[in-house]
């Protein structure tokens, strides 16, 4: 088949055949998960040769609502240190990581800010040393998401320090599951526990567990960041009916995990969903104001989803990720703040009530939403980092004042 001969209705078609064929609700999750690797319908998307089928991006959409119509489970989403590995290589760690990766035996977090290294990833100061066949690892890692239940950790360390910042990082895998790291959970505003502090001391990596090339995990971690903001915060599992056997109960009680950890990530995109409900149910429909804010979100929703559909249509040609990625996550982030805006006007004091109080707006949702919403534009890249990303790269505005930038690291950091 052609790209010019592919359509959707082709790929339904053959994934429908291939999956009457071959969907057992008897196997285990794993067993059916290698099936479907193994069949390219993983992720139909990736090239051939790492389990996929060459197909458009928009291929894997289709693929995972007809399996779902099938009854049968899909694959579990490859999250970030997937298209990274895929993209930056080399061979060895696409043949060691990505398929434990696609099957959900090995679990991945992002290891990238610091304490000191957050807007500015580029000044982190986790250290590794090659010490005969294994790095070497001492520092600290904050905020990330599911370490406490990963296996694995997408981490940028310094390896040169006498070079400018940029040029002597590196992108490892590190195995959590070791004596040297040390996962300690953080307790959120919201009473959600999504975030961890990571200690490494001595912690180990083979030798040759680098995404990339040593010294050059900018790169690597740009792709990161890049397929990211082009996720945002669209994190799904699948609520699919799939039918009863051993694989939909394996997958149900994986995806009921993952989700613990995502559960308040709703209430961070501020609900726009909730409002004509919410405005109904409060007997504000007629309000003038709260119309005005109404219509205000939906058309910034309106024109953030042509935003998303321009960035898939450049995806389908195989453009690398552009200006929608920033601007995307810059119009998410003003979309919850609207959304929040306007829940709390139709909503009025009574939505700073949490929990089960009866007066609580949206069953206690609403306060929530409003001690959740911050989170959206700081979570891969603040709202300012990316209008940083829009002036320099996109419009070609000056960049930055960087006075240390082609010093070594050593020597602006006093190390
Ligand atoms: C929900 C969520 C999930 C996250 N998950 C992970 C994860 O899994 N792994 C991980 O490694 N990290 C994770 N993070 C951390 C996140 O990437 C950082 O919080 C973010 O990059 C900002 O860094 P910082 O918190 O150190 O803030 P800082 O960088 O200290 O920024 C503080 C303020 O200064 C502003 N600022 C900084 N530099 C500039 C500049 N050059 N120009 C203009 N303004 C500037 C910022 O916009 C911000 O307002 C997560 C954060 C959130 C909220």
């Amino acid at each position: 088949m052609t790209a010019t001969t592919i359509s959707a209705e082709s790929v339904r078609a053959d994934v429908r055949s291939w999956a009457t064929a071959n969907w057992d609700p008897t196997l285990s999750l794993l067993a059916w998960r290698t099936l479907l690797l193994e069949s390219g319908w993983a992720v139909p998307s990736w090239p051939e040769r790492w389990y996929g089928r060459d197909l458009p991006a928009w291929a894997d959409d289709v693929v995972r609502k007809e399996l779902a119509a099938c009854g049968a489970v899909s694959s579990i989403p490859s999250g970030l240190a997937g298209p990274t590995i895929l993209e930056q290589g080399p061979d060895h760690t696409r043949e060691r990581f990505l398929q434990p990766m696609l099957t959900g035996e090995e679990v991945w977090c992002q290891l990238f800010s610091e304490p000191t290294a957050g807007s500015d990833l580029a000044g982190l100061t986790t250290t590794a040393v090659l010490d005969g066949d294994e790095w070497v690892v001492n520092g600290q890692k904050l905020w990330n998401t599911s370490a406490h239940h990963a296996d694995m950790g997408m981490l940028v360390a310094r390896t040169n320090w006498d070079v400018p910042k940029h040029q002597g990082i590196t992108y490892f895998v590190l195995p959590m599951r070791q004596p040297g790291v040390e996962i300690r959970p953080l307790k959120q505003m919201n009473y959600h526990s999504s975030f961890n502090e990571v200690f490494m001391t001595d912690a180990r990596i083979p030798k040759d567990w680098v995404v990339g090339e040593v010294n050059q995990g900018w790169t690597a971690a740009l792709a990161t960041l890049a397929h990211e903001r082009r996720f945002g915060a669209a994190v799904s599992f699948s609520r699919d009916t799939v039918d009863p056997g051993p694989a939909a109960d394996e997958a149900r009680a994986e995806a009921d995990e993952l989700r613990k950890v995502y559960s308040w990530y709703p209430q961070r995109a501020g609900r726009a969903d909730l409002i004509v409900d919410h405005a109904r149910s409060a007997g504000r429909t007629a309000d003038p104001v709260v119309r005005q804010e109404a219509a205000r979100l939906i058309s910034m929703s309106r024109v953030s989803q042509w935003t998303a559909d321009r960035a898939k249509a450049n995806r389908a040609l195989g453009r690398p990720p552009g200006a929608e990625g920033s601007i995307g996550k810059l119009a998410t982030s003003n979309m919850a703040r609207q959304a929040a805006k306007t829940h709390g006007l139709i909503g009025g004091a009574n939505g700073l009530l949490a929990g089960s109080d009866p007066a609580a707006s949206l069953d206690g949702k609403l306060a929530e939403i409003l001690i959740s919403v911050p989170a959206q534009s700081i979570a891969g890249g603040t709202d300012e980092i990316q209008r940083n990303i829009l002036g320099e790269r996109f419009l070609g505005l000056p960049r930055e004042p960087n006075p240390g930038k082609d010093l070594p690291y050593r020597e602006t950091r006093n190390q």
